[in-house]
């Protein structure tokens, strides 16, 4: 059976790593900021945000929650962004998606100052990760590398194989992983042969948004398997293909009627080195990142000022 790697252990490490440099800061004065702007009403969405707010009062961050309405427009938020790029006290600016339709969501986030980007998504700072210059990289392909680097899962030299080439997480996890020395094999949705392609991994990444697309088939034996997808399933007879046995979910799936299932089959544990279980892998990395980007954010904006002061 394959290592569970534990996710919430590696992100109590890092919230406990990030706690200590706000201490460092505070020490001088400094308290970082994180402003998060949150429009209209999404449960989803304002349950992501009170986690984030939350686990940035735990760390020692200064946390703001802006909350337009529903009907906000494109010019009202890149006014809101402009006032958050200007105040000193904020290093971290996070919009959370989605915004509500009228809105140009690509206007207001190209409208975050990059040193201000704790979600890594700006284009500059997009350009920073692929040539390998200082930046804030995005928080789940970040916590991706952490599980790997935490749990002594070496990157160099091995073949990474990552499914899915979005803009927040397939495409910034392997530029990660190149830049950690890495092979990298990219695949999506016109990929030929995938399970082939996909087993060829001593390491495979699944961000597909499929719950449990990889099946064993796609695994090389002892490869490390990090499972990027969290999808809700409600169906009965999904539940028991991937769940039937397994008493805590069965109890769970019972009592709420839903549980998570990753893009990666769970029965793939019986081939793979290593596994991250979903919930408790891959997702608790995000907000711990998140933390750990502000931080930085902070630290990377005074040293800069001091530089081009000096
Ligand atoms: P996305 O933007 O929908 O991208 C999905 C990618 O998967 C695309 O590149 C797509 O290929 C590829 N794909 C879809 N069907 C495929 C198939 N049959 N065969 C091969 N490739 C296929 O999704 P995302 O935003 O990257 O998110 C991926 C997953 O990660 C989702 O489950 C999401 O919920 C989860 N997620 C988790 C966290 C976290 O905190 N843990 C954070 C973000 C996202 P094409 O490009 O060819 O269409």
């Amino acid at each position: 059976m394959a290592t569970v790697l534990d996710g919430n252990k590696i992100a109590a490490q890092i919230r406990s790593e990030v706690a200590q440099e706000a201490q460092k800061l505070a020490a001088t004065g400094l308290r970082p900021g994180l402003a998060v702007i949150l429009a209209g009403h999404n449960a989803a969405s304002e349950i992501y945000v009170r986690n984030k707010v939350k686990a940035s009062e735990q760390v020692g961050i200064h946390s703001e929650k802006l909350t337009p309405p529903d009907s906000v427009t494109t010019d009202e938020l890149l006014h809101m962004v402009d006032e958050l790029n200007r105040r000193d006290d904020i290093d971290g600016i996070l919009v959370q998606l989605p915004l509500p339709q009228q809105v140009d969501s690509k206007k207001v986030l190209l409208a975050v100052a990059p040193e201000k980007d704790v979600d890594g998504f700006h284009p500059v700072n997009v350009g920073y990760l692929s040539t390998q210059r200082p930046g804030l990289v995005p928080c789940t392909p970040a916590g991706v590398i952490e599980i790997l680097k935490r749990s002594q899962i070496p990157i160099e030299g091995r073949h990474a194989v990552v499914i899915g080439r979005s803009d927040i997480v397939g495409k910034p996890v392997a530029m990660l992983l190149l830049n950690n020395n890495a092979t990298v094999t990219v695949c999506h949705s016109k990929t030929r042969d995938l399970p082939a392609v996909a087993r060829e991994g001593d390491i495979l990444v699944a961000a597909i948004g499929r719950a449990g697309f990889v099946t064993r088939d796609f695994v090389k034996p002892g490869a490390s398997v990090i499972d990027v997808g969290i999808n809700k399933i409600t169906d009965r007879a999904e539940f028991n293909k991937f769940f039937a046995g397994d008493v805590a979910r069965e109890k769970s799936f019972a009592e709420k009627r839903w549980t998570l299932v990753g893009d990666v089959d769970p029965r793939v544990a019986d081939v793979a080195g290593a596994l991250t279980p979903v919930p408790g892998g891959v997702g608790p990395l995000t907000i711990a990142m998140l933390m750990a980007n502000t931080i930085k954010a902070c630290q990377m904006r005074r040293d800069t000022s001091r530089r081009s002061r000096s």
